[in-house]
């Protein structure tokens, strides 16, 4: 456990559905799944298809009742694709805060539970047997996590700040630069930071709000699921797919001044090749710049 500090580990990298291919095997082809250790606490970033190691290796290691916070930055398939094969969910004994962006006037619960309506997914919501607190978001809360006896403290800010409290803090930003928006969530803990925003579509020169809410950052884990020259392709472009290009991406990390760029949801047609031309170039911009893989650990 990361007492002092932060270790990340990349479950799922990949945008928009999971791959299986030889031309896959360096970086991964499951989908967005981040676990971070900070202090005593353990944060996921989402369920796709990446989560289900996690939950394997969760289930294996610990004897103990797991409590486990899972953030999830909507709810989009590739995003969820893992939820209902995440095994700690089907353990009475263990308790699951699970955040998430409300839908309208739907709550995350009502989602969660049509998600897996029969019509769907064989099992129903009700099959999880897990202790599930499930908290819809709006933006701008702070969520303090407060160790294994209190539950998670739930608070509206104003602006966005470092926590500099002792347990670590979660910030949300609701941004709607994806279709039915998405949460962008910053991770504070003694004076450090991890901030993940996947799934958003930045305009030239990036979103100013989103570029203080990742200002000084030590990690930002930012959508790179095109090139530019295929998001602004005239035969095929992919505007309005809710997504960045991975230049885009270098330049909020420049401007946000943060320490590290982790590129995420890689497109699902680039392969192991492909992707290590994109961090070559990315670091002529950037170059503090890496790729998500699967089985990466980052600790700071
Ligand atoms: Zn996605
Ligand atoms: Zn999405």
């Amino acid at each position: 456990m990361a007492q002092n500090g932060f270790s990340l580990r990349f479950w799922g990298v990949r945008g928009s559905h999971p791959i299986s291919d030889r031309g896959s095997l360096k970086y991964g082809g499951n989908s967005s799944c981040v676990e971070v250790k900070a202090g005593d606490q353990r944060i996921i970033f989402d369920a796709g298809t990446g989560i289900i190691g996690l939950g394997k290796e969760l289930v294996k290691k610990n004897q103990a009742p797991l409590i486990l916070n899972l953030f999830l930055s909507h709810t989009h398939h590739d995003h969820l694709f893992g939820f209902y094969f995440f095994e700690p969910l089907f353990d009475t004994r263990n308790r699951v805060y699970i955040f998430g962006p409300r839908s309208e006037k739907r709550s995350l619960s009502k989602t969660l539970r049509a998600a897996m309506d029969r019509t769907l997914f064989p099992v129903g919501f009700d099959a999880l047997r897990a202790n599930k607190v499930i908290h819809s978001l709006d933006g701008n809360e702070s969520i303090e996590l407060r160790g294994s006896r209190q539950a998670p403290r739930v608070a509206k800010v104003v602006g966005v700040e470092d926590m500099q409290g002792e347990q670590p803090t979660v910030l949300t930003y609701k941004s709607a630069a994806h279709p039915n928006g998405v949460m962008l969530y910053r991770l504070c803990y003694k004076n450090k930071s991890v901030v993940y925003a996947t799934d958003i579509e930045q305009k030239r020169g990036g979103y100013p709000e989103i570029i203080e809410f990742a200002r000084g950052a030590d990690v930002l884990i930012h959508d790179a699921q095109y090139l530019e020259s295929e998001y602004t392709s005239r035969t095929h472009p992919r505007k309005c797919w809710g997504h960045s290009s991975v230049e885009r991406a270098a330049e909020v990390a420049a401007k946000a001044g943060v320490k590290r760029l982790v590129l995420f949801h890689h497109e699902p047609t680039h392969d192991d090749h492909c992707i290590d031309q994109i961090v070559k170039q990315t670091r002529r911009r950037f170059p503090a710049s890496v790729a998500a893989a699967e089985g990466m650990v980052i600790s700071f």
